[in-house]
């Protein structure tokens, strides 16, 4: 897959799967425009270890929960670039509790930057997509959409949403080249689920067929898949990555 020419924004792209999806674009040819929350460090750190390709690597630290801030990203992203090919809504976080004992500000943050973000970042990108006829959008949801584990129904409710996002989006886009899928990774080795008591990731790996958590790698490379131009005739689809979890 050659991805030469082409522009990719990966939200949450300065660490775990949204890096690996950002130096997969990198490695194969794109111009990648990476989004990241507020971690400078990591940021800074990816700039330095992804070697070939960095003169093709934009960071930008733009909160994607926030509506006016995704708008004035976007100014900066016509006048630089004119049109944008690929979005990928990978930016997400975690903040378990059970229902009884979360925090309002919990529930909404989650909600904010997962559900919400990915419908800022997609709201300003879809005019450059229509213009060029053309355009790949990617949301990372997660098997929580439908298992829905305990302690977790915020995060489930924001997944469970991207995916009805996704759906009703490809649906207003299928006409003008532009497809719009998910990819739903099950328990990838990253920093979101590095919290997991040594009980928990024995009795996660048990569920797991494969027996093992997945690599970001492996997330990056069916994302890369769905973002090429050869996959024209699949949208408003999820593609589970979650070793037949
Ligand atoms: P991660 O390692 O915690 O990385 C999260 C990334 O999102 C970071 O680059 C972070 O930037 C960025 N981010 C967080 N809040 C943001 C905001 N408000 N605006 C812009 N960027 C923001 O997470 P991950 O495991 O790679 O997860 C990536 C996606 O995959 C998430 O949507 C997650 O729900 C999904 N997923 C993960 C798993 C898994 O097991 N890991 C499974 C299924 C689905 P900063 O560093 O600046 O905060």
């Amino acid at each position: 897959m050659d991805f030469t020419g082409q522009k990719a924004i990966v939200t949450g792209a300065t660490r775990g799967i949204g890096r690996a999806i950002a130096e997969a674009l990198l490695a194969r040819g794109a111009v990648v425009i990476g989004v990241y929350g507020g971690n400078d460090e990591a940021a800074e750190r990816f700039r330095q270890e992804c070697g070939q390709g960095v003169d093709r690597l934009f960071l930008h630290k733009v909160d994607v929960s926030d509506y006016q801030a995704a708008q004035s990203f976007y100014a900066v992203m016509e006048e630089q670039f004119d049109t944008i090919d690929i979005l990928v809504n990978n930016a997400g976080i975690r903040r378990d509790a059970v229902v009884a004992m979360m925090k309002e500000e919990n529930w909404r943050r989650v909600l904010d930057i997962n559900l919400t973000g990915g419908f800022n970042m997609s709201r300003f990108v879809i005019p450059l997509m229509m213009k060029q006829k053309y355009g790949r959008i990617l949301f990372i949801t997660s098997p929580m959409a439908h298992l829905g584990f305990p302690g977790q129904a915020n995060y489930a409710a924001s997944k469970a949403g991207q995916v009805g996002l996704m759906k009703s989006l490809s649906k207003e886009v299928a006409k003008r080249g532009i497809t719009v899928n998910c990819v739903s990774p099950g328990f990838i080795a990253t920093e979101l689920i590095e919290d997991l008591t040594v009980d928990q990731i024995k009795q996660y790996k048990r569920m797991v067929p494969v027996r093992r958590f997945g690599r970001p790698e492996e997330v990056a490379e069916a994302v890369l898949f769905l973002a090429g131009r050869k996959a024209a005739y699949i949208t408003g689809s999820v593609l589970d990555i979650t070793g037949g979890l």
